[in-house]
């Protein structure tokens, strides 16, 4: 286990500017003073006492930690190292600069297929070195894929969030619940076993929508998402597919499958034809599809409203739990609060809304 420092973190780093906020917490900019090297401090409340409602409890910050701990690769965030006080952890964390991928790409003219599968194939890459160290993400979506330096000809993918992430022993049956609808694979939903085909499902997700702009299991609500994934129930809209290759719609195929031990395993993902073709033919292929450009802007630019509107809601909720409040008769709603895809969050449906709350045995 990481040795949590109780020296206080403002004594070795300089605290900036916000960078992005999560569900117990802020994340910073934060400058080393010694070296003036900047680094990203995720701070976590931590919960001061069992019944508390706020923060999160400390073994699952131990659990994100001792998982970062074991990751070093260039697609991963790297951990530096880890403060604590009585009330807060902080994780000195890698500084990603470069911003969320699907920014990156909506703000392009036009992307190429062979283009897109550049980045595809470092979040292959970061995952294959997960999945080989018995580590599981469980909440792979756009969010979480980001870029180290957006600048560079070449930016290097970094796969952040581990909040959710598992490391499974050797035989262990674990379940979970948590994850947001429009990428959680079906076993998750139905409380099955899991195991590192769940990441999978969502890389088919992420890839459908990458090419298309549409997303292949939002419903009108939650219920309606989840439903649409348990029934596997997607198709390829010839509008929306006009421009993709057959190649690409075959890897999809072969990562959205019901079954979790039916889909490609990330190694298997990064020597399917359309990620590394053999013969020419299937070189070209690629460099002539492109991806739907027009209706890709339009799904990130709903995404980014949406989590605008979902982080005010959160602080609406923060506030409220803040201040007394006799009437409020929800027993717990930031113990249980999980990124939904729809604005109505009345919708969501209790099965899914544990964050950070799972079983293992
Ligand atoms: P959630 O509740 O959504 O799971 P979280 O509390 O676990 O979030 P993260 O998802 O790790 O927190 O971080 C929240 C946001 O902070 C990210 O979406 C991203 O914008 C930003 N962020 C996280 N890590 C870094 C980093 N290493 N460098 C730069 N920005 C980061």
């Amino acid at each position: 286990m990481a040795l949590f420092k109780p020296e206080n973190v403002e004594d070795f780093y300089e605290i900036e500017e916000v960078l992005g906020s999560g569900h117990f917490g802020q994340v910073r900019k934060v400058c080393e003073r010694t070296s003036r090297t900047h680094w990203a401090g995720k701070f976590l409340k931590i919960r001061k006492t069992a019944c508390s409602r706020l923060g999160l409890d400390r073994t699952s910050v131990e659990r994100e930690v001792e998982i970062l701990q074991i990751l070093h690769h260039p697609n991963i965030v790297a951990l530096k190292d880890v403060f604590e006080s009585r009330s807060e952890v902080v994780l000195i964390l890698e500084l990603v600069s470069g911003g969320e991928l699907f920014d990156f790409i909506a703000e392009k003219e036009n992307l190429l297929e062979c283009e897109a599968i550049e980045f595809l194939k470092q979040i292959l890459e970061g995952l294959k070195f997960m999945h080989k160290n018995n580590i599981v993400h469980f909440d792979l979506k756009p969010e979480n894929i980001m870029l180290s330096d957006k600048g560079s000809p070449h930016p290097n993918i970094k796969l952040i969030d581990f909040g959710l992430a598992h490391h499974f022993c050797q035989g262990e049956e674990y379940r979970s619940t948590s994850g947001t609808p429009q990428y959680i694979a079906p076993e998750m939903i139905s409380n099955e076993p899991l195991s590192t085909a769940a990441d999978m499902w969502s890389i088919g997700v992420i890839t459908y929508i990458l090419l298309s702009g549409l997303s292949p299991f939002q419903g009108e609500t939650d219920e309606e998402t989840l439903k649409n994934v348990i029934a596997t129930n997607y198709q390829f809209n010839k509008h929306y597919f006009s421009m993709t290759s057959s190649m690409a719609k075959d890897f999809i195929m072969k990562l959205l499958i019901k079954t979790p031990n039916e889909r490609m395993t990330a190694e298997e993902c990064l020597v399917h034809p359309w990620i590394k073709p053999i013969t020419r033919t299937q070189a070209d292929k690629r460099s002539r599809s492109s991806i739907n450009m027009r209706s890709f802007k339009k799904f990130n630019a709903k995404r980014k409203w949406k989590m605008s509107y979902n982080m005010v809601l959160m602080c609406n909720r923060l506030v409220s739990l803040r201040l007394p409040c006799k009437s409020n008769s929800n027993p717990d709603p930031l113990q249980r609060q999980c990124e939904s895809d729809t604005e109505e969050t009345e919708s969501k449906p209790a099965s899914l809304l544990r964050r950070r709350l799972s079983s293992s045995s």
